[in-house]
């Protein structure tokens, strides 16, 4: 080794120890955030939720007091009260559509709506959007029955009571970013109001950065086998894109990203935040888009090209969903509150805060990430351009084993151009862009440059 190469490496190797210090440093105000969140006022919500009988997306909507219509029109409410903290920049509406007679849980054309927020970014040349859902809609035993009690306490209740208290605090703050609260219908009836949403956003190209599905994230004891845990949550994401052109296809057979998609470097971002923020909560990356066989609300935005994920619980309790209320062999049935751990739900809730939080700080991802390929060599040269220099502070380079499920090592630098003595042929990277308080954005993968 030339000595000028071993002084630059020696350099390196301290230059980032010392950074990689400062940059893990908690934002005060992430920690703040997540100190509002409450178990108490997610229970209230969830309780209040219930009360409205049933949420099935056929159900009453004439009714003040019982049904899917009653229940909109309180959330939509809730959402107006949060408003009025937001200095204007808050503003709430019931999104309405029709579906179609499908001949298998549609009877007969319905009109359904998605009750959104919309918590405007500050800098108005700035078109990134963050979306957090949970489905307002709930179910019993027949997917038809639209009369009898369906409380839908944890599916989904509690995906929609963590959506909600994330906009009321998320609220009383600014950010670059544009921030999309929504309680969508039409979950259990086809995944209808995820769809019409992802459809929209489709047609009218909104730059969707992230979305976050919440669908059960409130029970922490399993059915069957017992297991009872509130430190572990799923975060689902698809391994390949639903949705990429042939020529996007051979890039990622040609750098073997199989394991790299633009969910996937979600979800992993998302057990980074969550690691840093959250107390007694691990993210558990499961390598796939939704349970074995089963889909979410996120699903209709992976299919029209969007980064999405799934939170839900770590162990599912098959007796308190999709269930008519009832006692059997001594066996309570039904989707009720009282089955339901809110200091889990809570844990869950600001996992999803730190990581909107982090990412609507953030600045903008890298552009023209790249590999240099060009020589045979066990160093890797890596290179990008700026998207923004106003609040980037520098870049993390995130390098991992192929093998390895989350990243390893974080290199931090100043530059757009770096050579990192990690062979291309063993690891994999990314690159970040980073501000002075530690908001990275979304990681993006490299392709290769000759
Ligand atoms: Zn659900």
């Amino acid at each position: 080794m030339k000595p000028n190469l071993f002084c630059y490496l020696f350099a390196l190797l301290l230059f980032t120890q010392v950074s990689f210090a400062q940059i893990t440093v908690d934002d005060p105000e992430i920690k703040k955030m997540i100190t509002e969140v409450k178990a108490e006022s997610l229970e209230n919500t969830v309780k209040k939720l219930v009360s409205f009988g049933t949420r099935h997306t056929l159900s009453d909507t004439k009714s003040k007091t019982r049904g899917i219509g009653a229940a909109q029109q309180w959330v939509k409410s809730e959402f107006d009260k949060y408003a009025l903290e937001s200095n204007g920049r808050l503003t709430s509406k019931i999104d309405y559509f029709t579906i179609k007679a499908d001949g298998r849980r549609i009877a007969v054309d319905s009109q359904m709506g998605n009750v959104m927020a919309t918590l405007k970014g500050t800098d108005s040349s700035d078109d990134r959007v963050l979306i957090i859902s949970g489905h307002l809609d709930s179910r019993v035993t027949d997917v038809m029955d639209a009369k009898s009690d369906a409380p839908g306490a944890n599916d989904d209740g509690s995906g929609v009571a963590a959506m909600m208290e994330l906009a009321k605090v998320m609220s009383k703050r600014s950010f670059p970013y544009t921030i999309l609260f929504v309680a969508v219908t039409g979950e259990e009836q086809g995944l209808y109001g995820a769809r019409h949403l992802a459809e929209l956003a489709k047609k009218e190209n909104w730059n969707i950065v992230a979305m976050l599905n919440n669908d059960m994230v409130g029970n922490s004891l399993s059915s069957g086998t017992n297991l009872r845990d509130n430190t572990k949550v799923r975060v689902f994401s698809e391994a390949t894109p639903y949705l990429e052109t042939e020529d996007e296809a051979k890039m990622r057979k040609l750098t073997n990203r199989d394991n790299d998609s633009p969910s996937r470097l979600l979800a992993r971002y998302i057990k980074t935040a969550t690691d840093q923020y959250v107390a007694q909560l691990e993210v558990n990356l499961v390598y796939r888009n939704d349970r074995f066989l089963r889909g979410g609300d996120h699903t209709p935005f992976s299919q029209n090209g969007f980064t999405a994920v799934r939170f839900c619980e770590m162990n599912e309790n098959f007796d308190h969903q999709h269930q008519d209320l009832r006692t059997e062999n001594a066996i309570k049935y039904g989707d009720l509150p009282e089955f339901m751990d809110f200091e889990y739900l809570r844990k869950i809730a600001a996992s999803n805060l730190a990581t909107l939080a982090n990412l609507a700080w953030a600045p903008k991802a890298p552009t023209n990430v790249g590999i240099e390929v060009k020589d045979l060599t066990n160093f890797s040269t890596l290179v990008w351009k700026a998207a923004e220099t106003k609040k980037t502070y520098g870049y993390q380079v995130l390098i991992r084993e192929t093998s390895s499920t989350n990243w390893e090592k974080m290199i931090f630098i100043t530059d757009t151009k770096t050579t990192i003595p990690y062979s291309k042929d063993n690891f994999l990277f990314a690159v970040q862009a980073i501000d002075e308080l530690g908001h990275a954005s979304l990681p993006v993968f490299p392709i290769p440059i000759r």
